[in-house]
């Protein structure tokens, strides 16, 4: 089993009606690499922060799909501020 099939079998478990895309191989794969380096830095939690509000609006399992990301917010008072002024500009521009 490659690591794509095996992702493809977690997305199915959550969004059955998606199909999944290369982009999200090759994320969660820089996000294993950074795992591997150390904790998530604040320059690589910019690269996916706008994902990460997109998807918490949109479908609401930001958390579950990038628990990194969640996990840097939650330490990081900066990164909480972006993550909450971004927050609030997706949602009006939903509205
Ligand atoms: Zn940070």
């Amino acid at each position: 089993m490659n690591i794509k099939s095996l992702l493809q079998r977690i997305q199915n478990t959550f969004n059955p009606q998606e199909e999944l895309q290369d982009e999200v191989v090759v994320k969660f794969l820089q996000v294993l690499e950074s795992i591997r380096e150390e904790e998530m830095s604040c320059s690589e939690m910019y690269a996916h922060i706008d994902e990460f509000v997109e998807r918490e609006v949109n479908s609401n399992d930001a958390k579950k799909i990038m628990p990194l990301i969640q996990e840097h917010i939650d330490m990081c008072p900066d990164c909480c501020d972006e993550y909450e002024a971004l927050l609030s500009v997706l949602e009006h521009t939903k509205e």
